[in-house]
């Protein structure tokens, strides 16, 4: 196992889809990929963690059947529903976000996609912000067209977001009104376009360990240069409120395989982290490079002081480099 993670280390081998499968699968041994999985870590980027605030911009009313997501059609999950935020009010989010030391301001809208006067309005706040404070932009603005893509990279958007979610062959059974291909098309026009993309995916919906291989393989391909690993936060309300398919150890061994397929990108412990790991939570710190601070879309996170407790005492570098 050395030898696979000095490859990996060297840029001289990668995964092979049967070794992640053997991580998935592993029991006592996992242990021994999970101190490999520090050591990728400790190479790449040693103790920096860079945090992410989430601005949920646009809330509720959601034309898509996403079974996991409490603004869809069919849930009943009593949840704030809003249209999209003032310019100032999103500015003031961003000073917010800077203030708490975070390297990403992730500016999320509900719905299929954004019209023209939102998309502007957007471009319009993120170039104040850009030009005012050294937080990097990402985007999660569902299915965007070239103009729009084209539009918000010269406003200074640093990056897009669009997960894949789920795999191929679980995706008609958590969504119905879009497809996993439109997904992955827009994944490949932002690279074709050269936008940097945020792409990663909620395990526990259903996937088998196979289907959960399958999709991180995929996503290798697509070349994200963020990938967030979700783990189902089943919200009451949602069709997946019942869903509880993962356990502590089972998320670490997803974020175990994540690491070494992807060993240089910024792979972070998102939602669900509280919920699934609780007094764990460190362990997976020290595999992943960044995390979400402070509350998720409709969800609430952990206090903020207690991840920046847990940054503390790994004494975690977490402060954004000027740029
Ligand atoms: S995940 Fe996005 S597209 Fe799907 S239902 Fe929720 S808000 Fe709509």
């Amino acid at each position: 196992m050395m030898e696979l993670t000095k490859g990996v280390c060297q840029d001289k081998r990668e995964l092979t889809e049967k070794e992640a499968l053997e991580i998935l699968k592993s029991e006592e041994d996992f242990w021994e990929f999970y101190g490999q999985a520090v050591i990728i870590k400790n190479h790449f980027t040693r103790t920096k963690m860079s945090l992410n605030v989430l601005l949920n911009a646009k809330s509720g009313l959601c034309a898509e059947d996403c079974g996991y997501c409490a603004q869809s059609k069919d849930s009943e999950s009593e949840i704030q529903v809003y249209s999209l935020l003032s310019g100032d009010e999103i500015y003031k989010r961003a000073v917010i976000a800077c203030k708490r030391k975070a390297r990403t301001l992730c500016i999320a809208t509900s719905g299929t996609r954004l019209n023209k006067e939102e998309i502007t309005r957007l471009g319009e706040v993120i170039r104040r912000i850009k030009a005012d404070m050294p937080l990097k932009i990402c985007l999660s603005v569902g299915l965007s067209k070239k103009d729009q893509i084209f539009y918000l990279k010269s406003c200074g958007v640093d990056r897009l977001n669009h997960n894949l979610n789920t795999a191929e062959g679980n995706y008609q059974k958590i969504a119905s009104t879009h497809t996993y291909k439109e997904r992955k098309e827009t994944l490949k026009l932002m690279e074709e376009m050269q936008v940097h993309s945020c792409s990663g995916f909620i395990a526990g919906m259903g996937e088998t360990d196979e289907q959960l291989v399958d999709l991180a393989f995929e996503l290798k391909d697509l070349n994200p240069h963020a990938v967030p690993v979700n783990f189902l936060i089943p919200i009451k309300g949602t069709k997946l409120e019942d869903f509880q398919q993962l356990t502590a150890m089972k998320c670490l061994k997803i974020l175990t395989m994540m690491r070494f397929l992807f060993p240089r990108t910024e792979l972070r412990a998102s939602a669900g982290r509280e919920y699934y790991l609780q007094e764990l939570q460190p362990l997976a710190l020290l595999i992943t490079d960044s995390i979400f601070l402070g509350d998720y879309l409709t969800s609430a996170g952990q206090e903020e002081d207690r991840d920046i407790a847990m940054l503390d005492l790994l004494e975690f570098a977490y402060e954004p480099e000027q740029s």
